[in-house]
């Protein structure tokens, strides 16, 4: 990382971050970091938080939060976003560096599509643009993976396997839209409480935990025909997140009534998505699922769209 030439103090920086959900979550066994071994296909839609730097003189970094669960969210050192500036400011090697981050969400707090993910990654390339920080893509996706497991991707955006806790990633061809309903639900669940019934279920059903690779989804997001994408969708956090919070199940059956051509939780939850086949369709879902009991909200959204650094890696095959 090249050190700041002259920092613009009065310079003002924006970043659209957008949420993921999980095409396919494969869970496997607990590792003894705690963490499990995963094989994940991300897919980023087209939801943003919109995260703004602005240069100040003193050194300080401070941040201010507006919209969806912002009221909820310390803006303390304990928030991704800043403690995203605060790590790039420390390998920067520049405690003088200071910034005003302003963040206006969007993504459901603690929804399973790593809104607080796209804050970190939003602050970080927010900072290293606002302080003249020369950082390589590869630097960039490293430090996010210090801050959380979903941070690379948010950075990278498009559809990509994750493996290892979700933060080694391969882009994956597939650049047809899709199509998707996402309903929020009236609160939140904790990722950590999520996989800890998941390895509950899994012991007491003496079922093994399997982080195979998706292939047969990878090559139908290809062909990029929402038909053969739909019936591949997997989570295996679902039944865990469903028993956590068992609204869910109605949500996800009133998706299908509805019409959608499948229904899944988005990663740890409770956000469902839904695939539609074409805009028209997801105009009719969306409308159906509006006065769905245990629905707090409803937005149509398409993927892929790209992240801040969505040129960092090149598309690989798997
Ligand atoms: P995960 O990435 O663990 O699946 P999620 O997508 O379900 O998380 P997030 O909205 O990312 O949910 O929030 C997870 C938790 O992260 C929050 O409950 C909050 O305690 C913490 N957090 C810290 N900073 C932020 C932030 N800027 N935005 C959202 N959450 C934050």
């Amino acid at each position: 990382m090249r050190n700041p030439s002259s920092p613009v103090v009065s310079q003002r920086i924006h970043v659209r971050v957008p949420a993921k959900i999980n095409l396919a979550l494969c869970v496997g066994s607990r590792r003894v970091d705690g963490f499990h071994d995963l094989s994940t296909v991300f897919h980023a839609v087209s939801l943003w938080d919109d995260v703004v730097a602005v240069g100040r003189r003193d050194g300080r970094i401070t941040l201010t939060m507006s919209g969806e669960g912002s009221e909820l969210l310390p803006c303390d050192e304990t928030n991704l976003a800043v403690r995203a500036a605060l790590l790039l400011r420390e390998q920067a090697g520049e405690p003088g560096l200071g910034a005003d981050l302003r963040i206006e969400k969007r993504v459901p707090l603690a929804g399973g599509m790593a809104g607080g993910s796209a804050d970190a990654a939003g602050a970080l390339v927010a900072c290293a643009r606002l302080w003249g920080l020369d950082v390589p893509p590869g630097e960039l996706l490293a430090l996010g993976a210090q801050l959380g497991s979903d941070v690379p991707f948010s950075l990278l955006g498009g559809n990509a396997l994750g493996r290892g806790r979700g933060e080694r990633l391969h882009p994956l061809a597939g650049a047809v839209p899709l199509h998707w309903v996402v309903a929020a639900a009236p609160d939140g669940l904790s990722t950590p409480a999520v996989y800890r019934r998941f390895d509950e279920l899994t012991a007491h059903d003496g079922l093994v935990p399997d982080s195979g690779v998706p292939t047969d989804l990878i090559a139908a997001l290809e062909s990029g025909d929402p038909r053969e994408v739909a019936p591949l969708l997997r989570n295996d956090l679902q039944a865990a997140a469903v028993d956590l919070h068992p609204g869910l199940a109605a949500t996800l059956d009133a998706g299908l009534a509805v019409g959608a051509l499948a229904g899944i939780v988005s990663g740890s939850g409770p956000t469902c998505v839904f695939l539609c086949a074409d805009e028209r369709h997801a105009g009719a879902v969306a409308g159906g699922l509006s006065s769905a009991r245990g629905v707090r909200a409803v937005q149509r959204v398409t993927g892929p769209v790209p992240g801040p650094c969505a040129a960092a890696l090149p598309v690989a095959r798997v």
